[in-house]
């Protein structure tokens, strides 16, 4: 499964009484992502839990495809996230922690650690192809990316 599968909403309870509509738990599920996009029953959260909602709906569902929320954009740019969170120097745990500070979601740590590992695989078989395609720039870039995700956990 995908990191993205396995990032929930805290309090998805409480959310779908407040807002009287049912809140998935996943984040990324489509009911979910369309309740963000519409932002309309945000609007009956308490102001914590709206403004952290707001922050995700800000940083993730702010593209303009004609089929979002479901072009894929936001979860593509919560990987990047989860990513950069990494390269910063963060450990799973601090991501885990990151993302509930500003977000209000929550994952599992060892559910952020494996994502990671299948990352630094990823990106080694990029640079093993862009190598034989003498992509020299690609390959010099996963293998940056590689270094910082491997960091020194
Ligand atoms: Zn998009």
């Amino acid at each position: 499964m995908a990191i993205t599968d396995r990032v929930y909403v805290k309090n998805a309870r409480r959310l779908s009484s407040q807002m009287n509509r049912n809140m998935p738990r996943n984040i990324f599920h489509g009911a979910a992502l369309d309740i963000l996009y519409n932002t309309d029953e945000i609007e009956n959260l308490d102001s914590a839990t709206r403004d952290q909602l707001m922050e995700f709906v800000t940083d993730f569902l702010d593209c303009g495809c004609d089929d979002a929320p479901y072009c894929g954009c936001a979860e593509r740019k919560f990987i990047r996230h989860v990513i950069d969170l990494r390269r910063q120097g963060m450990s799973p745990s601090r991501i885990v922690e990151s993302l509930e500070a500003d977000y209000g979601l929550y994952a599992y740590e060892g559910d952020v650690l494996d994502f990671l590992d299948t990352t630094v695989r990823s990106l080694e078989a990029v640079e093993e192809v862009a190598d034989t395609l003498a992509e020299y720039e690609t390959r010099d870039e996963a293998r940056r990316v590689r270094d910082d995700v491997v960091g020194s956990r």
